[in-house]
């Protein structure tokens, strides 16, 4: 992608979890890490992909006929893809009549995306403005900041939910366009960072230090997803609530729920979700005793919804 264009999966009008007020949310394709979890798992590739909707297909096979390189056959009454063939997907995705086939993102002009953004402009009047999430924004970190740029122009409020596996320098030249900071701490020990998200968390934590140390600091939310025996321990967010509160003694932190909902959209893509049997939402009980783990190892300012 260039500083002018940018892949865009998703842009969601009238968010209101995304940051203060209502938000527009715009979704940039593509993310390093492959979270066991991810609850956006169409935002993963930074190229679009064909989803298959069944509840939409009537079986009429037009997409069969258009496919030359076996990418689509169907098998006992069911569309399958093979993504990886050869083949001219465009026009697969244009013969299916019900939209059962559609691409999972577009490339957009960085001119479109200001143009959708400022259709919500009136709502932003009452404390909201443009957040951009993903997949993982400092992927495409020149259309990122460009977006910010524009924004800032326009006098919008500006908010990023990030994991922040992304260069320093990056940080650096982003940083000052940003209200909003929401990054991710999701493990503090490398390896088990390293088997849940397939990277290492050396620069996530570098450069959340550096964050938490630098003016922006009480621009900065960070957050760890609560995911059944992988972040959600004792002992991970003992070490995450010492860490950060070692960084910044009044850093805001928050702990998001476990959402069953994401698995739903595995099945889109054919994709395995992390978990055979989907564990439920943490009872008010539960998350009671993950915010006593948190306070007890040194946070002070916890976020509550
Ligand atoms: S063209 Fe669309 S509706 Fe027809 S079989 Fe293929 S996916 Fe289903």
């Amino acid at each position: 992608m260039t500083i002018s264009r940018g892949m865009v999966f998703d842009i969601k009008r009238f968010a209101t979890h995304d940051g203060n007020g209502i938000r527009t949310t715009v979704f940039l394709k593509g993310c390093p890490l492959r979270c066991a979890w991810c609850q956006n798992p169409e935002g993963l590739n930074p190229k679009p992909q064909v989803l298959y909707l069944e509840n939409n297909c009537i079986h009429c096979g037009s997409c069969v006929a258009q496919a030359t390189s076996a990418g689509v056959r169907m098998e006992n009454g069911r569309i399958c893809l093979n993504r990886k063939a050869e083949e001219n997907w465009n026009a697969i995705v244009d013969a299916c009549p019900t939209c059962a086939l559609r691409f999972d993102a577009r490339e957009y002009t960085l001119e479109e995306v200001v143009e959708e953004i400022k259709k919500d402009a009136v709502f932003f009047q009452y404390g909201g403005g443009l957040t951009v999430s993903g997949g993982e924004p400092f992927l495409q970190a020149d259309f990122l900041l460009a977006l910010l740029q524009a924004a800032k122009q326009e006098g919008i409020h500006t908010a990023i939910e990030t994991t922040l596996f992304t260069s320093l320098e990056n940080v650096k030249r982003i940083l000052p366009y940003l209200d909003q900071i929401y990054c991710d701490c999701k493990c503090y020990d490398t390896d088990l960072h390293k088997m849940y998200t397939g990277v290492s968390n050396e620069q996530i934590l570098a450069n959340i230090e550096y964050v938490l140390k630098s003016p922006y600091r009480d621009r900065v939310i960070v957050r760890t997803p609560l995911i059944p025996e992988m972040t959600a321990t004792k002992d991970n967010l003992q070490k995450i609530g010492k860490f950060l509160s070692s960084c910044y003694s009044n850093v805001a932190y928050e702990l998001l729920n476990y959402n069953p909902l994401a698995k739903a959209k595995y099945a889109y893509l054919d994709m395995e979700y992390c978990f055979e049997e989907n564990p439920k939402l943490y009872t008010k009980e539960q998350m009671e005793n993950f915010y006593q783990i948190v306070r007890d190892s040194g946070i002070k300012n916890l976020i509550i919804e």
